[in-house]
């Protein structure tokens, strides 16, 4: 089950502050800096991977136009550790942890030999830097729309978020859309719960986009960088009245597509 994939990419608000090793390669691009212990053949190819997501997840956010500010000075570092120990080491992270974005300093953290370094945490953690970067930190961004917008970037994520929350509603399993404001996966036990949390954050994500386009997420992402609550910002970019409807909205769409029997959840 790769349900421990869905935990790979916590955020950091904090900045912890992991030991700049004397060794560190480079590899300079355009947005990104990757620096890396061992293996340049693999920096390279996270270096290329890199810009490509960096422009697919800024022109499928909407931010394409506003994204310029990503050069020069302003790139985007990758730090990419030898291993996972050298990895735990510098950054202090627990063991469920494989990739760490730290928004304070533009920074992604990973390592080598890690599954799904370039399918999956490269552009989860990527997203991350730039919906924060873009929303900043004044206004109301749950975890849901930060981990919902992160994980949406994770190619095959999509479809099967929405297969599992169309399997979710069917059951009476679901997360009203108010309990998924309140709900921090860091402090959920159960796993299950957490993987159906990222599901249902993913399917939210995508419902927004495929359903308003991404201008008007850009709008929204405007709103929430200004300042204002989640709900004014809803008001103001979808003409969705409260979170209420939102929710019915999600539901009602979802529901009308069919449910496919889940055996298995990986
Ligand atoms: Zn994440």
């Amino acid at each position: 089950m790769r349900l421990r994939a869905a935990l790979i990419a916590f955020w950091a608000f904090a900045a912890c502050a992991p030991a700049f090793a004397a060794s560190w390669n480079e590899v300079r691009g355009d947005h990104f800096i990757v620096y890396y212990a061992v293996n340049e053949p693999f920096a390279r190819q996270t270096l290329h991977n890199a810009e490509k997501y960096y422009a697919r997840i800024a022109d499928e956010l909407g931010y394409a136009r506003y994204s310029n500010f990503w050069q020069w000075e302003n790139r985007a570092k990758i730090f990419v550790y030898a291993d996972e120990g050298a990895y735990r080491k510098a950054t202090g992270e627990a063991g469920w942890s494989h990739g760490l974005a730290i928004y304070s300093k533009k920074e992604i953290h990973a390592f080598l030999g890690i599954e799904g370094f370039h399918e999956s945490i490269l552009p989860h953690e990527i997203a991350h830097l730039i919906f924060r970067d873009f929303v900043g930190f004044k206004g109301q961004v749950p975890i849901w729309l930060d981990e919902g917008v992160a994980q949406w970037q994770e190619p095959m994520k999509r479809e099967k978020a929405n297969i599992v929350a169309r399997w979710l509603l069917s059951q009476d399993k679901d997360l009203p859309l108010q309990d998924l404001f309140r709900t921090d996966p860091r402090a959920l036990e159960d796993e299950e719960k957490v993987h159906f949390f990222y599901m249902q954050s993913v399917c939210l994500v995508d419902y927004l986009v495929r359903t308003y386009g991404a201008q008007a997420f850009t709008t929204f992402c405007r709103e929430l960088r200004d300042g204002r609550t989640f709900a004014d910002a809803l008001q103001k970019a979808y003409r969705i009245e409260t979170i209420a409807d939102l929710d019915l909205r999600w539901r009602t769409e979802l529901g009308q597509r069919p449910v496919v029997e889940l055996e298995t959840y990986s």
